[in-house]
């Protein structure tokens, strides 16, 4: 592993404050919390902490905004145009954007910038389409009726992010809110709070009204809480552990609040031995290790027909051997470290825990460097479907290989788990292929290919892995309600 620096300049940090109905403001308590460069463990910013009274100022504006003519009364393709220009704006300073998320975040600045931002950009546009396609129907009733439905806004919405795609994961949230006419408190986590400010600033710039975004900083279980608490909040949309989502669905019991959920996985990456084994090897190597591997769809469980097995680890080791982990800041750095302490020793307990149940570590298993939370690409061989390592979401660069004889034999056990995210199938027989995709219980299947993401389509799990979808046309129903007008027409 080869470690390379010669870093992009480090952006400057404007936006630290809660932003609430368009002011900037500190946290109503007066207290700050430090965002981690993750590669030296220095503080980058003191952010406001926000917390219950934040929020409580953030629904008040939002729900002020949602009456307010400037938004509920604007056109829908205006709104529309809105979103376009926020599009833009952010392609204007896609570079400095790419540099904020990477300092923050600890992902290579090739990843944040040919990946993360792109698709960003693509989701805002994707979404700013549909403002003006939203329509609701006319419905043959009995009688002499006139009937149909109108698609009206859920209201204010509350979103509640993670931190291994800030700011796509804004944008997955606010594209679909924003498009159906929403308003929005949004909590960016806290490891990564930096991105998301500075699209509130964009936002701002680029018309969309005061009150309509507003963000606050902070801790789940203070100002995370407080949006879930809230009984000014119509809706709301988490990302993240499926353990949180249980809390939040047992707090969200007493309003009743429409819930969505995108949470962990553990995703079955199935190579079979007609593959093209170049692609398939490029393909794990890249749908497990890519953005450190801290990825809810990552291909953690990679079963690989006997056949092929010992080249299949042979190969991932060698790319692992190549694979160049360093500052995140430089353009030639595949790997940065994990974004904070907690991921990193959690990795690092997971790694010794393969070890005592008698995996095989095949390369790395170590820290990389001592400074920062960098773990080496690591290759667990001799996997079986009982160990933690096969069913914990490890949320690292730890790929753990299991063997499979045949598909029948593959089908239960690609299943044996908790979650259904994601899958993948790698094979030159497309029969075996559709055969997979339907018996796997995933929400998206890749058949050779690995997270190939489009603003288009849906995204989401089945089981513990989430409850509906993001992305596509679907990704907007949650946004709507549904409302019936009935007219009699001999009145
Ligand atoms: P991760 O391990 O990826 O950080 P979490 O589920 O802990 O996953 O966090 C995802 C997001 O949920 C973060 O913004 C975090 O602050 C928030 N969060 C954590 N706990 C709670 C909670 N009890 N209520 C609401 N939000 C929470």
């Amino acid at each position: 592993m080869a470690t390379i620096t010669h870093p992009v300049r480090r952006p400057q940090v404007r936006q630290t404050d809660c932003f609430i109905g368009g002011q900037w403001q500190p946290a109503q308590s007066g207290q700050t919390f430090a965002t981690l460069d993750p590669a030296t463990e220095e503080v980058i910013a003191e952010v406001a902490e926000g917390d219950a009274a934040d929020v409580e100022l953030a629904v008040r504006a939002a729900r002020e905004a949602l009456e307010r003519s400037d938004w509920s009364r604007l056109d829908a393709r205006d709104r529309g145009r809105l979103m376009y220009r926020l599009a833009d704006l952010i392609e204007e300073e896609i570079d400095e954007l790419a540099a904020l998320e990477s300092w923050d975040n600890g992902k290579p600045i090739r990843d944040a910038r040919h990946v993360d931002l792109p698709l960003v950009v693509d989701c805002l546009r994707y979404y700013a389409g549909y403002a003006d396609k939203i329509h609701g129907q006319t419905i043959p009733v009995r009688g002499n009726y006139f009937s149909y439905t109108r698609r009206e806004p859920v209201g204010v919405v509350g979103q509640i992010i993670p931190w291994n795609f800030p700011m796509l994961m804004v944008a997955w949230k606010w594209g679909p809110a924003l498009a159906a006419g929403c308003t929005i408190v949004m909590k960016p986590a806290e490891q990564t709070p930096l991105t998301c400010l500075r699209m509130a600033r964009l936002a701002q710039k680029a018309g969309i009204p005061d009150g309509v975004i507003n963000v606050v900083p902070g801790y789940g279980p203070t100002a995370g809480a407080a949006v879930v608490r809230h009984p000014g909040i119509d809706k709301v949309a988490f990302t993240g552990e499926h353990t949180t989502a249980q809390i939040i669905m047992r707090e969200a019991a007493t309003s009743l609040k429409r819930l969505t959920f995108e949470l962990g996985g553990k995703s079955p990456n199935i190579v079979f031995a007609d593959a093209d084994l170049d692609q398939a090897v490029r393909g794990a190597h890249f749908g497990l290790y890519f953005n450190q591997g801290q990825c809810c769809c990552a291909g953690s469980r990679v079963f690989v027909e006997e056949a092929i097995h010992d080249e299949f680890v042979e190969r991932i080791a060698a790319e692992n051997q190549r694979r160049r982990l360093g500052d995140p800041l430089s353009a030639e750095t595949e790997q940065g470290p994990q974004v904070d302490r907690a991921q990193f020793d959690k990795i690092m307990k997971y790694i010794d825990l393969g070890k005592q149940e008698g995996a095989v570590c095949v390369s790395g298993g170590k820290r990389f460097g001592d400074r920062g939370y960098f773990v080496e690409p690591t290759l667990f061989d001799g996997v079986t479907d009982e160990m933690r390592i096969a069913q914990d979401e490890i949320f690292g660069p730890v790929m753990s290989v299991l063997t499979f004889r045949d598909l029948d034999e593959l089908v239960p056990r690609a299943n044996k788990t908790i979650y259904g995210l994601a899958a993948a199938v790698w094979t030159r027989d497309i029969g075996k292929a559709h055969r997979l995709a339907r018996e796997i219980k995933a929400g998206t299947v890749w058949v050779n290919c690995y997270d190939v993401f489009d603003a288009a389509a849906p995204f989401g799990g089945f089981k513990m892995s989430g409850m509906g979808r993001e992305l596509g046309e679907e990704g907007l129903r949650p946004y709507l309600e549904t409302k019936t007008v009935t007219v009699a027409l001999d009145a």
